[in-house]
């Protein structure tokens, strides 16, 4: 691995781990959805780059689509609430359907996402998340069905995960250290 970006003060997942993560994950659903040609809906943008390794780590044959969401309200706390900023071009009536995501926090998000997406009829949705936040108390408002890796609650940035649209270009996942973000959000 190169070296550790200044802003960083930690790895926590490095690009060893991020390879044998998405190999499992795309091994779980090859066999999960044997026979079937699921639609893998990257929620942009910060699953990208995850569901572009993930895609080549499924054997079985799968399509890809994008959508972008933006919350309302002020962005410090996730209302739930979003928007739709980019749609799909797919329909997803009698499809089945896995939502990517870089990370699950408190879900909302994610949890708004999926009823829109029922209204649609599709034949199933699950979905795959590159990593969970570990909050002590909480659980997130999805569960998912795969999960790559757990980590901690603290900003993390890197493998299309950012901070100011930071970052997302780091090979590995790391803890960004809090005098990058204090004051800034
Ligand atoms: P949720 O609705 O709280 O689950 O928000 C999840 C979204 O917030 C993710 O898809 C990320 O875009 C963003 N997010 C949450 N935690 C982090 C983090 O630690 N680093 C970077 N983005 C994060």
């Amino acid at each position: 691995m190169g070296e550790l970006h200044p802003d960083v003060q930690e790895v926590l997942l490095s690009e060893d781990d991020i390879k044998a993560i998405v190999t499992r994950v795309g091994a779980e659903i090859s066999r999960d959805y044997a026979g079937k040609n699921p639609l893998i809906i990257a929620v942009l943008r910060g699953a990208f780059i995850f569901t572009a390794d993930l895609m080549r780590a499924i054997t079985i044959p799968c399509a890809v689509d994008f959508m972008a969401v933006s919350s309302y309200g002020d962005g410090a706390v996730s209302s739930g609430v979003v928007r739709i900023v980019k749609d799909l071009d797919t329909k997803i009536e009698g499809r089945d359907v896995i939502i990517a995501e870089d990370i699950l926090d408190s879900g909302l998000t994610l949890s708004y996402l999926i009823s829109m997406l029922h209204a649609r009829k599709p034949a199933s949705i699950e979905v795959a998340t590159f990593t969970v936040k570990d909050i002590e108390g909480k659980q997130p408002a999805v569960k998912p069905r795969y999960v790559g890796a757990h980590v901690p609650d603290a900003f993390v940035v890197g493998y299309g995960l950012d901070f100011a649209e930071r970052y997302r270009n780091l090979p590995y996942v790391g803890v960004l250290k809090p005098e990058v973000y204090a004051g800034k959000d």
